[in-house]
């Protein structure tokens, strides 16, 4: 699988090579509108079928394919968010290997510039791996983009080890809260007490919350007690395609205007 997935990325045609992205809308928990949409890599392999972004997105860090990888679905979903509506944001996820280059925020700049993007429209996410070992090309890299008004989001958020401490090294915009504690948010077995100290983390930093992996009504209901901010999972919505995602986003500003009409 890694040579054909080597062969695919250094091709000079990702996109022809099996690889596409898919959309899934991050949603406003106070009045059900899309904010964002985050923007998920796919491969097909040409004999296996389609390859989860969990097994082949750890190849591509390893072999650091990923930096070409990452490099094409970063200009990808800004080309696509060139054609949406200039309220709904772009989330797209940033590997550690990529931080740890020099030029990534150079590259990411470009890349808003070619597509004419505001950067306060782009989010870039994170996980905590990013911040390791206090790495500094890392943290000059997520200062520049910050400055130059790019969002910056903390992925899959409780998983890791240490992640209060990560807190304090950026002041991140957003918690993306790991679907593993919002799975059992209605439960009465602590992972609500969790869920609320996380949002009361965030809250006081202004920091927005995300809940991941957002399945039933109960879950939601929960959430909303507990004043998560946004929600992103199946009961609003799978990703799907790009194409698929402009309909999605035409209705929501038809309801928007049909509100304040
Ligand atoms: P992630 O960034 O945490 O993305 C969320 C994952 O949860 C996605 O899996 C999404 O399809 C899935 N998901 C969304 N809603 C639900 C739900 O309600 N229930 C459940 N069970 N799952 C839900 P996906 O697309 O398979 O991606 C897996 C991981 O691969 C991502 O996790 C991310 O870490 C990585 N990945 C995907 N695309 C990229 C990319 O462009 N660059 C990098 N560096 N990593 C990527
Ligand atoms: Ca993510
Ligand atoms: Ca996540």
């Amino acid at each position: 699988m890694s040579r054909t997935l080597r062969q695919a990325v250094l091709s000079g045609d990702i996109g022809g090579n099996g690889f596409s992205l898919v959309f899934q809308p991050l949603i406003s928990i106070s009045d059900g509108r899309i904010t964002s949409c985050e923007a998920l890599l796919r491969w097909t392999h040409p004999i296996l079928g389609p390859i989860s972004p969990e097994q082949f997105i750890p190849i591509a860090e390893e072999s650091r394919l990923i930096l070409e990888l990452g490099e094409w679905a970063l200009l990808q979903a800004l080309a696509r968010a060139s054609q949406w509506p200039k309220s709904i944001g772009v989330a797209v996820n940033v590997s550690p290997v990529q931080f740890r280059s020099q030029s990534l925020a150079l590259k990411v700049l470009k890349a808003l510039a070619v597509s004419g993007v505001s950067p306060r429209r782009l989010e870039l996410e994170i996980t905590e791996a990013v911040l390791i070992g206090d790495d500094k090309t890392a943290l000059l890299t997520l200062h520049e983009l910050h400055t130059a008004g790019v969002q910056v989001a903390l992925d899959d958020f409780g998983t890791g080890y240490s992640s209060l401490s990560y807190l304090q090294r950026f002041p991140f915009d957003k918690i993306k809260i790991d679907k593993t504690f919002i799975n059992k948010v209605d439960h009465a077995d602590g992972s609500a007490h969790i869920v609320r100290a996380i949002i009361d983390i965030a809250t006081a930093q202004d920091m927005t919350t995300t809940a991941e992996g957002v399945e039933t009504e109960m879950q939601l209901d929960a959430l909303r007690r507990l004043g998560c901010t946004e929600m992103q999972g199946y009961l609003f919505s799978r990703p799907v395609l790009a194409s698929e995602i402009n309909d999605f986003l035409m209705k929501d500003v038809e309801k928007r205007r049909m509100i304040s009409c």
